[in-house]
């Protein structure tokens, strides 16, 4: 019988025996590998075997780190890079083209947003910026040079839940990939494949790194998309089918981009994911309590959870991540003088951008990560100036609200 994910998170099987019977794999901290003869060596690099090369292309602890990642997910291929932004700039490297467009909401992470409407957009690549709780706006807007639906599961810091399904088989009817970012709920709470998702992205600088002391990013491909309608990937798919993005990426893309998962980083994220689903079920457990509490103190204007009863995503929210929606929330003061007031007021919780540290982290969004956005764009991200975006971590959850209620008062 198939091990649960908390069982196999620690138990993944190594590719080889170790030497010296480690129990932790290895970190090999190495630039090249060494080849017993010429044709051993011709073969690695022509890709007849899948024997190390340079540690820009694979690195056997990145690799252990990546068939870890893929027998949690059920994937068919993880790709490990150095940041949750060299994973999505690497999926739209590999797929976009000038004269494409991307359809997705503008309510997204500063940096993924800026690449979209700066970055690709000096490409010739269009992003096409909607509701995605509109459905028929999203299909309006799909057409054939559409090379992908991307959006985040739930939205930082809005909150927005998407509807997976609906909007899966949106794209799915239009010859279009689905793309998520599932950073907010990670897959121990979350599987993407079964809502169909074609490809997951994940900052894994967040919960997987635990304690918050590395980046990393991961591309999961699920192999569950018809690539011959892109033009990038038309000829790939003839030759190697639903696996036409993974040898892209793998073959081409992330070795040209340069921003592959460092050994040591892969070491340190390994030990994240064995204790992923304990800490992660912790952390959201503590923020249910803190919303709920939230909404009982009448400084506070408002509270922003899915995992609230009255939020109107809570059932769409339950059916795709259970009753534990990830580990942020955000509430409403009056004004943001009185957020900034509160911030300061703050002793134990760490004023601090990041998120799904072990420590709890707070921030004002309007003045920090969006900051230097015009005016307009924030008003068209919903970025509030009365908004306090709290992402709560491993501490004992009376401590932090006692924190909280000292500082509000
Ligand atoms: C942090 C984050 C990213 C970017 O990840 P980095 O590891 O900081 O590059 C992307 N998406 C979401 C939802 C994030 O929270």
């Amino acid at each position: 019988m198939k091990k649960n994910f908390e069982t196999r998170a620690i138990h993944t099987p190594f590719p080889k025996k170790d030497t010296y019977n480690s129990l932790q794999f290895p970190i090999y901290e190495c630039s090249a590998f060494e080849f017993d003869s010429a044709e051993a060596m011709s073969d690695a690099f022509v890709g007849k075997t899948s024997d190390h090369t340079y540690s820009r292309i694979t690195n056997p602890t990145v690799s252990y780190f990546e068939k870890r990642v893929m027998e949690l997910t059920e994937a068919f291929s993880t790709t490990a890079l150095n940041s949750g932004m060299a994973a999505i700039s690497n999926v739209f490297f590999s797929i976009a083209y000038t004269g494409a467009n991307i359809v997705t909401s503008p309510h997204l992470f500063g940096n993924t947003y800026s690449f979209f409407a700066s970055t690709l957009k000096a490409f010739g690549v269009e992003t096409r910026f909607c509701d995605l709780t509109n459905l028929t706006e999203v299909e309006k807007n799909i057409d054939e040079h559409t090379c992908a639906v991307y959006l985040e599961i739930i939205t930082n810091p809005q909150l927005e839940v998407a509807n997976l399904k609906a909007l899966s088989t949106i794209a799915k009817n239009k010859n279009t990939p689905l793309i998520a970012d599932s950073t907010i709920v990670p897959f121990c709470a979350f599987k993407a494949k079964n809502f169909g998702v074609n490809i997951e992205v994940v900052s894994s600088t967040k919960y997987i790194s635990g304690g918050a002391t590395n980046l990393g990013g991961l591309i999961i491909d699920y192999a569950n998309f018809d690539w011959s309608k892109n033009p990038r990937l038309a000829d790939f798919s003839k030759q190697f089918g639903d696996a036409a993005f993974t040898t892209k990426l793998r073959k081409e893309i992330h070795r040209n981009l340069g921003a592959y998962m460092t050994p040591h980083v892969a070491h340190a994220q390994l030990m994240g994911l064995e204790t992923l689903s304990l800490r992660f079920n912790k952390a959201a457990e503590n923020c249910l309590y803190l919303a709920q509490k939230l909404t009982q103190v009448p400084q506070v204007v408002s509270v922003n959870y899915p995992g609230l009863e009255n939020n109107n995503f809570h059932q769409l929210s339950n059916s795709q991540f259970g009753e534990l929606p990830g580990a942020m929330l955000t509430f409403d003061l009056a004004s943001k003088e009185t957020c900034f007031s509160f911030l300061n007021k703050l002793k134990l919780i760490k004023r601090a951008t990041n998120l799904f540290d072990n420590r709890s982290l707070i921030l004002h969004p309007a003045s920090t990560i969006y900051g230097s956005f015009q005016e307009d764009v924030r008003k068209q991200m919903n970025i509030s100036d009365n908004t306090i975006r709290l992402s709560v971590g491993l501490e004992n959850v009376e401590d932090l609200l006692q924190d909280i209620q000292q500082a509000i008062s």
